[in-house]
């Protein structure tokens, strides 16, 4: 997976996502703002202009994003250029067994983070999901009458 990262516009602070809360100077991008969050992000910019971005941010320089780069940041707003995620087979199996070896929590988690995302792959983390935590539920319960009528 790519590195995600953000950067707070007003202070360069990196935060986790383009339009959510800094946790250094407590700014929420608000209307035209939204672009240029949008646009100090992995989401439009990779990892070494982001870091080129941060330290005008720091030194107090304005940011001149061109017209094409603004572009992409509005039509993403509009959420007309949102990818599509789907997870191949073996990403849902490995889910699966990370699910059964260790928490569902996990597929949850992963459904989650792709819920509002277009393309199946909410429905996908589901279905390697659910299965196995109705599993786990009825082996726990299992266990636990087991336990309580003596026979464990
Ligand atoms: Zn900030």
């Amino acid at each position: 997976m790519a590195e995600s990262l953000a950067l707070c516009p007003r202070c360069g602070a990196e935060k986790d996502l383009p339009l959510g809360r800094c946790g250094a100077c407590g700014v929420v991008p608000v209307d035209a703002e939204r672009e240029i969050a949008l646009l100090c992000s992995t989401r439009i910019l990779d990892v070494p202009a982001l870091r080129a971005a941060q330290e005008r941010i720091r030194r107090g320089e304005p940011l001149r994003p061109t017209e094409a780069l603004r572009a992409r940041a509005r039509a993403l707003l509009l959420g007309e250029e949102v990818a599509s995620v789907t997870f191949t087979r073996g990403q849902i199996a490995g889910l699966a067994l990370a699910n059964l070896l260790l928490t569902p929590l996990l597929g949850y988690a992963v459904w989650f983070r792709y819920r509002t995302r277009p393309g199946p792959a909410a429905r996908q983390a589901l279905f390697a999901t659910v299965p196995v935590s109705l599993f786990l539920l009825v082996a726990l319960v299992a266990w636990r009458v087991a336990l309580l009528t003596g026979n464990a």
